[in-house]
């Protein structure tokens, strides 16, 4: 592709860098950021700096937070004994738009991969353990999506945590196998979180 403009080509080959974005979407873009007022392309320009610079990860339990502890963990109505383990932050946009869990949550920040590299020791599992350690959660329900890679995980953080006093449970029923959570409708995930059954008997089915 050949531009008559340095800058032009600059921005086409930044914004072609975003996932399913190719370089005549790319500059189908950035001739319309021009084309719009200025202002508008400030504004996109300044939140996305201001996400990057300002955003934060809840000191408590991963999720995304404008604060050091999120929304979800300094609400009073939640229970805080009863916390949702999930993969990643999607996943709690999801289970949230559900409106069927009432407790916290630990966002682990993947699943356990070793064809991808990923041990337990890159997630945040260390923390999980620690809060069960305390005896303060009755009940871990595991929400990973219920892949090979999921089941590792879930079955990795239940040897670690089944000498406490918790109770587990998962929701992988109703779940199809291959399902990620983000992408099940909401009436099937919500049952599903309802509709737990123990950890342990999920893995004699
Ligand atoms: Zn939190």
């Amino acid at each position: 592709m050949e531009f008559s403009s340095k800058l032009l080509e600059n921005a086409v080959n930044e914004i072609s860098q975003l996932p399913g974005i190719g370089k005549r979407t790319a500059l189908r873009l950035a001739l319309h950021l021009l084309r719009q007022p200025k202002e508008h392309t400030h504004n996109l320009s300044h939140a996305l700096l201001n996400m990057v610079n300002d955003l934060k990860f809840c000191t408590s339990c991963h999720n995304i937070s404008d604060n050091d502890l999120c929304d979800i963990c300094t609400n009073p109505l939640r229970k805080d004994d009863v916390i949702c383990v999930v993969e990643d932050v999607r996943d709690v946009m999801a289970i949230e738009n559900t409106a069927s869990h009432k407790g916290l949550y630990h966002v682990l920040g993947g699943k356990i991969s070793p064809m991808d590299g990923i041990g337990p020791h890159d997630l945040n599992i260390t923390s999980l353990v620690q809060k069960v350690q305390t005896g303060q959660v009755k009940e871990l329900i595991f929400a990973l999506s219920p892949t090979m890679e999921g089941d590792t995980t879930n079955f990795y953080i239940y040897k670690q945590i089944k000498d406490f006093e918790v109770q587990t449970s998962t929701i992988a029923k109703g779940i199809s196998v291959g399902d990620e959570l983000e992408y099940a409708d909401e009436i099937t995930l919500g049952r599903s979180i309802l509709n737990r059954i123990p950890f342990e008997s999920s893995l004699k089915l």
